[in-house]
């Protein structure tokens, strides 16, 4: 019998988050102020978690997982598998080269970020917040908020930008499911929305609007505080329970990693899954390829400048230094929204920097990556998202490379979210 699937039991989930930051052969740049305006660096203070903002450049190698948000994340159905593509190998006629793939997708929303979601709830609680308040332009982050927050007991604000609010009716009813109070953002909920309404009642929104709104209600609650989803250093570290969880289930087959996929917009789930084995790699105890699969919509890492730029559109957050294409670049609209995004995490622009960490893009017709999904849905059976059909792209790509070259490789990928909320993306993009 051949087994594909290799699990780990809920007592052996990881106990402790990995911070890559004391492994890194210099310290990561510090986020800072601009030379001009108020100082952002204060007020994030003011409206973040004290203890992500904490966590952001602590120097402890290894940061304890709450007891309270472990039991969590064993009920939200931790540790997720780790799945051989077996029948993905076979219809590629791979002989010397193994796939392995990581099963984000098994969240209880559709993706890995409630894996951050859930620590950012249970900090806020602890804080005694009463709720957390957030943007979201795809729609995943606000999914996996409103979620989080529930389950913490805690009310959740979301402002979401008016053109995709408008359709996507399916993850709108999820996030009032879970009890989340969803705006249209511009909204009349803030000063800054109410402007830009009087200006264009019609105002299709956009990420720095949102943004914009919900730091001025975090701002304006003190109740409240004001949650992100990806780029941050303490967002990847919360991710890096995707691969500590790795690490133990490659130890249940025979194989080690080579080379190491994931598709990255901001870097959150790409980070999560590889940082615990770059820890290794600088440290000399591990060889390992890392390869970040992008759309050519933003590849940050490809087109972008390692420079200081802000991270949001608005330039309320400090400066962050990274791989960007500029905080007020305009990005031509693509199903896997998630991947829209004009910077990288300064953690991951940081190995992009010391040559560890290779890119690659695909078109913004985003054909070739659809198909590469189809063949994954007919062969695993699995749906994956938009976004992490830029991973399995990039796998049977580098797949077929090294079999035709005959190299033996072991390459994993991880599956960042499921499709079942971007059915219409499939339909759209292959014609059903
Ligand atoms: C948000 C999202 C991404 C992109 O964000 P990263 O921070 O780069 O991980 C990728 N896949 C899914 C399913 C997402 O929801």
């Amino acid at each position: 019998m051949k087994v594909d699937r290799f699990d780990l039991p809920p007592d052996e989930h990881p106990d402790r988050w990995y911070n890559i930051l004391p492994d890194l052969p210099e310290p990561l740049p510090r986020h800072k102020d601009p030379p001009e305006g108020p100082s952002r660096l204060e007020f994030i203070e003011r409206v973040c978690l004290k203890e992500c903002l904490r966590q952001e450049f602590s120097e402890q190698r290894w940061i304890p997982i709450p007891d309270e948000l472990l039991e969590l994340y064993i009920h939200a159905g931790r540790p997720r598998p780790l799945y051989r593509a077996l029948r993905l190998e076979k219809k590629l006629g791979l002989k010397h080269v193994r796939i392995y793939y990581k099963r984000e997708d098994l969240s209880p929303t559709g993706s890995h970020k409630v894996n951050t979601a859930l620590a950012q709830c249970y900090y806020a609680a602890e804080e005694g917040r009463e709720g957390v308040v957030t943007e979201t332009g795809a729609g995943q982050w606000g999914t996996a908020l409103s979620y989080a927050a529930r389950l913490m007991g805690l009310k959740c604000v979301v402002f979401w930008v008016k053109s995709v609010y408008d359709w996507k009716v399916d993850r709108r009813t999820l996030m009032r499911l879970y009890g989340a109070e969803v705006h249209a953002s511009p909204s009349d909920v803030t000063e800054f929305g109410r402007k830009i309404r009087s200006e264009n009642p019609e105002h299709p929104g956009s990420l720095g609007i949102a943004i914009s709104e919900g730091l001025e209600y975090a701002d304006k609650h003190e109740e409240f505080v004001y949650c992100l989803g990806s780029v941050l250093n303490h967002v990847l570290m919360h991710q890096t329970v995707i691969g500590l969880e790795t690490m133990r289930q490659f130890e249940l087959t025979d194989d080690e990693p080579d080379l190491m996929i994931g598709c990255l917009g901001g870097g959150s789930n790409f980070g999560g899954f590889i940082l615990p084995f770059a820890g290794e790699v600088l440290k000399g105890k591990r060889e390992c390829e890392f390869l970040a699969a992008q759309s050519w919509a933003a590849p940050n890492l490809i087109k972008g400048e390692y420079r200081y730029d802000f991270a949001d559109v608005a330039g309320y957050t400090p400066l962050l230094k990274m791989y960007t294409l500029g905080h007020k670049v305009e990005m031509p609209p693509i199903r896997a929204d998630g991947l829209r995004y004009h910077g990288a995490a300064p953690i991951m622009s940081y190995l992009r920097h010391k040559g560890l960490l290779k890119a690659v893009a695909y078109a913004i017709d985003e054909r070739e990556v659809f198909e590469a999904a189809r063949l994954f849905v007919e062969t695993e059976g699995w749906l994956p998202a938009p976004e992490s059909n830029y991973a399995i792209r990039a796998a049977i790509d580098k797949a077929l490379e090294f079999e035709r070259k005959g190299e033996e490789k072991v390459i994993a990928i991880n599956i960042s979210g499921h499709g079942f909320l971007d059915l219409f993306a499939y339909r759209e993009k292959l014609g059903l």
